[in-house]
């Protein structure tokens, strides 16, 4: 299993020649997902070649208008180009009566199906599961209700090594069990083992979005051993008070967090546009987690 994220959109409040607001592309376990959608979302998808028709789910972190406002367009895009099939939102419960107004107001009359999965404020939950894949919504702390999401992946089963099915002479309900984790006792006295039979399983992964928050507990606890954890980071720690009042981290907030999280590599994003060069962003964060990169429109990872 291959992660695959790409940045659309890193800026934070309003478009700028330098970035869009945010927006991220993530391909995993064959889907593409969309998480946030500022507004060019649908520029970014097309300069990135991301074929916006293949996305099956979008995550939306919250109502502010930098990361709902290239929704409505892009669902109208896809409806013009002829989409059928579903697309599920997972978002706050005023998702569905934003997306829906704008739509009717617009005429944009949809050919396909919007399936509107409402997060729980109160905890975080898991909104989706699938062969292996879990993926969390988190509560977090801004002006106004928003969340995190947690992208886990965790091979269910053991993959047969191909040469042991003959030369063990395996059973289809031998095979059942082995890829299971579990030995087999053979009638005759013999056993399989399935680390014999097996192949080692892929390491678990894990992707951790942040959404725009103060630096949270929820947030920390999500990340533990994630392999990337993108952390927004609005503000230099001299504006640390200006970060608190309006729901939003520092740089150090960020590293903290990535660091206290034990996290392979962060990310931070969501730059305030009164940051000519973000490389003191970075230098502020790698002051106490080394291995932070800056987002960028464009950016590409995979892990
Ligand atoms: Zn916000």
């Amino acid at each position: 299993m291959q992660f695959e994220l790409t940045i659309l959109g890193c800026g934070a409040a309003t478009p700028t020649l330098k970035h869009l607001p945010t927006a991220q592309a993530l391909i995993w376990n064959g889907q593409l997902s969309l998480i946030d959608a500022g507004e060019g979302v649908q520029i970014a998808l097309r300069k990135q070649r991301i074929p916006f028709q293949k996305i099956d789910r979008i995550y939306i972190s919250h109502m502010h208008g930098d990361h709902v406002l290239g929704l409505p367009g892009l669902i109208g895009s896809m409806n013009l180009l002829g989409r059928k099939r579903n697309l599920v939102l997972h978002g706050p419960a005023s998702l569905e009566s934003f997306v829906r107004s704008t739509l009717k107001l617009t005429e944009t009359h949809l050919k396909f199906a919007l399936h509107f999965e409402p997060n729980d404020p109160n905890q975080s939950d898991v909104i989706f599961k699938e062969k292996g894949v879990t993926v969390w919504s988190i509560p977090v702390k801004h002006r106004i209700e928003a969340y995190g999401y947690r992208f886990d992946y965790n091979a269910p089963l053991h993959n047969i090594r191909k040469d042991q099915i003959q030369s063990l002479n395996l059973l289809r309900s031998e095979i059942i069990q082995l890829k299971k984790g579990l030995d087999v006792m053979r009638k005759d006295g013999s056993t399989v083992l399935f680390k014999d039979a097996c192949h080692r399983k892929a390491n678990p992964k894990r992707y951790v979005y942040s959404g725009d928050t103060r630096p949270c507990d929820a947030i920390r606890d999500a990340a533990l051993n994630a392999d990337i954890l993108y952390h927004e980071a609005t503000f230099l720690q001299d504006r640390h008070k200006t970060a608190k009042d309006t729901g939003h981290s520092t740089a150090i907030d960020a590293a903290k967090i990535a660091l206290d999280s034990k996290v392979k590599s962060l990310i931070i994003g969501h730059f305030s546009s009164r940051y000519r060069d973000e490389d003191v962003l970075l230098a502020e964060a790698q002051s106490v987690f080394n291995l932070t990169q800056l987002a960028n429109e464009g950016k590409h990872f995979s892990f």
